[in-house]
């Protein structure tokens, strides 16, 4: 049976660090805060707004929240990012994804300003973790090394697989260990002979979307596996992309779902929000 790596702990302990810097930059009079803007009514964005608005109450940082209806257009939703990205108060700008789809999310994210970046999906952030110097964590991937962390595993040498390519998680989230010296190899769904491929991983990522996609002869015994997977299954309860049952009997450490890197994804955004009201403040 696998360690089960707990992300509510390990983010209760990044929020408490937050806490206590936005304390410290509220004694030198800087306030900071955050704008979360949500477009439409699709229910699962309204719960991840719901949460980080209730997360930046918990810490000290203000926050302002534009919901705008579903028909909203693409120059009224830029004409509110340049307004919130000259808004001195607002350090960070978060664009709940995804958009209607009559609006481009890509010129959005291109809109927001690199420092207030606070998903770092900007590409001048991307570039940068690309060349490992960044200040603005990709909020998933950077929650996910804390937890590969926490295990105590050394990554240098060792073979990490991702499964998955996206911008948001995969992609960042093979940069991330490749800076820790891993060698990393990247799946997706043209990826002949997934099992294979997987069983060669000291560190298995799954970041696609499929229930228990990863399945226990897919993962070498001992194993850590991060499930950043969110889906619902046929009793609408939510799970991750990882068979848990089965694979935690293989694995030496493994994060459940829910309960491991969702949680570590706020946590993140909240360190990314205060990096943010640094650097618009000269302290970084
Ligand atoms: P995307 O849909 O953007 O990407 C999914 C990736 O999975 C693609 O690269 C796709 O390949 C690949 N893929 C699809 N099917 C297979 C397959 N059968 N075998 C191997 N690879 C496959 O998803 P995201 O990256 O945005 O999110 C992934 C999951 O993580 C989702 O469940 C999402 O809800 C969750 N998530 C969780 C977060 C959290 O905080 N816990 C935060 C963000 C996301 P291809 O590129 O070839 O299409």
């Amino acid at each position: 049976m696998s360690r089960i790596i707990d992300g509510k702990a390990i983010s209760a302990q990044v929020k408490e660090n937050v806490g206590r810097e936005v304390a410290e930059l509220k004694e030198k009079g800087v306030a900071v805060g955050l704008a979360v803007v949500i477009v439409g009514d699709d229910p699962a964005s309204r719960v991840y707004v719901n949460s980080k608005k209730k997360t930046c109450g918990e810490l000290g940082i203000s926050s302002e929240e534009y919901a705008l209806p579903a028909e909203t257009t693409e120059e009224e939703l830029l004409a509110l990012v340049q307004k919130l990205n000259e808004k001195p108060e607002v350090n960070g700008i978060l664009v709940q994804l995804p958009l209607p789809k009559q609006i481009d999310e890509k010129k959005v994210i291109a809109a927001i300003s690199p420092q207030k970046d606070v998903d770092a999906f900007h590409a001048e952030n991307v570039g940068k973790i690309m060349i490992g110097s960044y200040q603005m964590l990709p909020c998933t991937p950077a929650g996910c090394m804390d937890l590969i962390h926490s295990t105590g595993i050394d990554l240098t040498g060792k073979h990490c697989v991702v499964v998955g390519r996206s911008n948001i998680v995969g992609k960042p989230m093979a940069m991330l260990l490749l800076h820790e010296n891993a060698t990393v190899t990247i799946c997706h769904s043209r990826t002949r002979d997934l099992k294979s491929v997987c069983l060669q991983a000291d560190v298995l990522v799954a970041a696609v979307g499929k229930e228990k996609l990863i399945t226990a002869d897919m993962v070498k015994p001992g194993a850590v596996v991060i499930d950043v997977g969110m889906n619902r299954d046929a009793n609408g309860k939510l799970c991750g992309d990882v068979d848990f049952a089965a694979v935690s009997q293989v694995a030496s450490a493994i994060t459940p779902v829910p309960g491991g890197v969702g949680p570590m994804t706020i946590a993140t955004l909240m360190r990314n929000t205060v990096t943010a009201a640094k650097l618009q403040n000269g302290l970084l």
